[in-house]
């Protein structure tokens, strides 16, 4: 898809654009919102899709108002880009957007990230003026099928090593976020972080507690016995209560009616993961595949309603290493996209990436701030993909990732494509803006060549 900068609509709604803007051009740069008719099939149909997704989101309103009126502890998740794990919110029974999910490769957070301390504060802040605390998930994944080759990329599966990592920084989380005394004990906590395994193939979530951990696999395999009522919740809650004891370093500092409430939290999201992978075992939720299915990235903010798993990669604008992570999501989409051309002879190879912020990023009401930020963040990735393929080095490098992956998946070498025809074209992206409020995608900026 070719860009054309000179056509500049010239509506400033939504509907007004759409109406303006029947040119029929391929693709168009402006800084405005651009109506869907120029893009190719697969990419308007994801834009028709999001304004149902829009819909619902402004349904959900009252339920997001109502769960954190009713809970002490403001959700903040820290997960993998994987796109075996964009269910997340979904298999805790959330409402979407009620927690701030942060997406790094592996939970790589690094031992100091400025940007995502300002985050914590900003959400701590947040929480002390409605008199919560923070509630971080910090949740790490692996498989209990194919534990060698279906764990963490970034970790490329060690999972003793995503482990050691994890414990660290949820240690670090409960020992930096509280208040202390003159002699160093703590006063006041404004956090309590959690560590979490996710197990992608039963779509269970593992919580580690001081004294022991639950597991969702101790109250499946009693099929059922307790039903779904009190009886059920009444076990889970008392197993909570023995892993986080009274003394559990994270809750140090909080009353004890308020390490209550949090551990009643806790349980109803365990107790939705129970239903949740209850329905995925009898078939009823698509089960998570192996390996990477992803066919499309995700970049920055305001993706909560595209929870399905196996299908998209979300990679954050709030890490650093955002570039890095374009570059693992972006070969497993590649492969994916090769495998679909060996499959279908006339399909495209496309890698495409919706970069997407909030409307008012920089200021209030203010969206141009936010438009030139989701452009630099596309325009960074899109040049850091030209790079990798102009030198002969990282292009050979990614040619062998590629084979490595397409025989992970059962296509063997005689059936590999020409990798030449990777062209820095291939990688297409959308670029976007939406409103808190809404989650409505104002798509901004289409093309290959931004
Ligand atoms: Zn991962």
């Amino acid at each position: 898809m070719q860009l054309d900068p000179g056509r500049l609509a010239q509506s400033d709604s939504y509907e007004n654009a759409t109406a303006a803007a029947n040119h029929k051009t391929p693709s168009r740069l402006v800084n405005d919102i651009i109506d869907h008719t120029g893009l190719e099939p697969e990419a308007k149909a994801f834009y028709t899709d999001n304004r149902l997704r829009s819909e619902r989101f402004m349904q959900l309103e009252q339920d997001r108002r109502e769960y954190v009126d009713q809970h002490p502890g403001k959700l903040v998740i820290f997960t993998c880009i994987d796109e075996k794990e964009q269910d997340t919110e979904k298999a805790f029974g959330l409402v979407p957007g009620v927690a701030n999910v942060y997406p790094t490769a592996g939970n790589k957070i690094g031992e100091v990230n400025l940007v995502l301390c300002q985050e914590i504060q900003k959400r701590i802040d947040r929480a002390v003026q409605s008199d919560k605390v923070v509630l971080l998930l910090f949740i790490t994944h692996e498989s209990a099928s194919h534990p060698e080759d279906d764990g963490c990329a970034a970790w490329e599966h060690d999972s003793r090593e995503a482990d050691k990592h994890a414990i660290y920084q949820v240690k670090a989380f409960n020992r930096d976020y509280v208040d202390r005394d003159c002699y160093g004990n703590v006063a006041k906590r404004h956090m309590v972080a959690i560590r979490l395994k996710s197990i992608t193939d039963k779509e269970t979530r593992i919580w580690f507690g001081s004294n022991g951990q639950v597991d969702p696999d101790e109250f499946l395999s009693r099929n059922g016995s307790m039903g779904d009522g009190p009886q059920l919740f009444s076990a889970i809650y008392q197993r909570f209560a023995e892993c986080f004891p009274e003394d559990d370093p994270c809750f140090s500092g909080l009353g004890r009616d308020r390490r209550t409430a949090l551990l009643r939290q806790m349980a109803l999201m365990f107790k939705a993961n129970l239903g949740y992978a209850r329905e995925v075992a009898k078939g009823e939720i698509p089960r998570t595949e192996s390996g990477h299915r992803g066919t499309r990235i995700l970049v920055g903010r305001g993706w909560e309603m595209y929870d399905e798993v196996g299908r998209y990669f979300k990679v954050s604008d709030l890490t650093p290493d955002y570039k890095r992570e374009c570059q693992i999501s972006g070969k497993y989409v590649l492969k994916n996209a090769l495998i679909r051309q060996i499959a279908e002879k006339d399909s495209g190879l496309v890698v495409p990436f919706h970069v997407n912020v909030p409307f008012d990023l920089m200021r209030c009401g203010d969206r141009c701030g936010s438009i030139r930020h989701a452009m630099n963040l596309a325009r960074a990735i899109k040049k850091d993909w030209i790079k990798r393929l102009h030198r002969t080095e990282t292009r050979e490098r990614l040619y062998a990732e590629l084979r490595q992956a397409l025989e992970h998946d059962g296509i063997p070498h005689a059936f590999h494509p020409d990798f030449s025809a990777i062209t820095p074209e291939v990688f297409n992206f959308y670029v976007s803006v939406s409103p808190r409020e809404t989650r409505l995608l104002e798509l901004v900026a289409t093309g290959g060549d931004l």
